[in-house]
């Protein structure tokens, strides 16, 4: 497998083809696995938004005095959530697409200034248009997967992410196949789309690189399915790890 990073993607803004541009600046294989930062799609969405533009309401006015933040910005926090499930001393939210962060995953950094941005909105369909765009443009079929940088619960350290995929299943079912003993694997899921977001996220950094876009190459994960980042969430009654999240907020 090999990794690396698509050069030369200018500052993006509302409007501009993610698809050409990469097409533009990299020679595409089909079965590549071309992993986008949710922050380009985002400003290539036009989802940047100032928080002069929003009114707070009395929950995000509670919200912002807890943890000392402008209301606007807890009201867009709210404004994007299903579910805020622990409120303090973090703010984790469900978002309404479902996927599970700190802060409805909203983004100071990276973007102009003044200005926050978003998740896109459906990461899935973002996926989706640019994977359609760059077979489009090149007759190539590849996957595409959308990241974020996210914490995890347990460990210290945030890895990249993914939040939307297309013609790649997220996760890899190992249940059913043996191991080096001929012992029967029973529980084991393999999360690839994260697995390929952390490999990616290594070259594209947190900071000023300037690379939003990484190729994987080599792995031959590609599926003609229309698939989902919501095949890797887990169901709400299967959840325990929230559900006790949800009775610690109400102490
Ligand atoms: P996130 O993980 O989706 O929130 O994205 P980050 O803000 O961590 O950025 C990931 C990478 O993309 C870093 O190398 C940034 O410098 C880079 N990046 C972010 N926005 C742009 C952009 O508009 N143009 C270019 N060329 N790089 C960008
Ligand atoms: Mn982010
Ligand atoms: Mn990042």
């Amino acid at each position: 497998m090999e990794v690396f990073t698509v050069e030369n993607v200018p500052l993006i803004k509302e409007g501009d083809d993610i698809a050409d541009i990469i097409c533009k600046n990299c020679d595409l294989m089909g079965n590549d696995v071309v992993v986008i930062a949710s922050t380009i799609v985002a400003k290539a969405k036009g989802m940047v938004f100032k928080l002069d533009d929003i009114v707070a309401g009395d929950e995000a006015k509670i919200l912002a005095k807890k943890h000392d933040l402008d209301e606007r910005f807890t009201q867009a926090i709210l404004d994007r959530s299903k579910e805020v499930i622990i409120d303090f001393p973090i703010i984790l939210v469900d978002t309404n697409n479902g996927h599970t962060c700190i802060k409805a995953g909203i983004d100071d950094s990276n973007v102009g200034d003044g200005f926050l941005a978003d998740l896109p909105e459906d990461p899935d369909a973002s996926a989706r248009m640019i994977g359609e765009g760059i077979e489009k443009l090149t007759g190539k079929k590849v996957s595409v997967i959308v990241t974020d940088t996210n914490g995890r619960a347990f460990k210290i350290g945030q890895t990249g992410i993914a939040i939307g995929v297309h013609r790649i299943h997220p996760i890899k079912n190992w249940i059913g196949k043996k191991d080096l003993f001929g012992k029967v694997l029973q529980i084991t899921e393999e999360a690839i789309a994260d697995e390929i977001a952390g490999a990616a996220n290594l070259l594209m950094g947190e900071g000023d690189g300037g690379y939003p876009v990484a190729i994987v190459r080599g792995l031959e994960f590609y599926s003609d399915d229309e698939t989902s980042i919501q095949e890797m969430y887990r169901p709400g009654k299967e959840d325990i790890i929230k559900k006790g999240l949800r009775c610690l907020s109400k102490v």
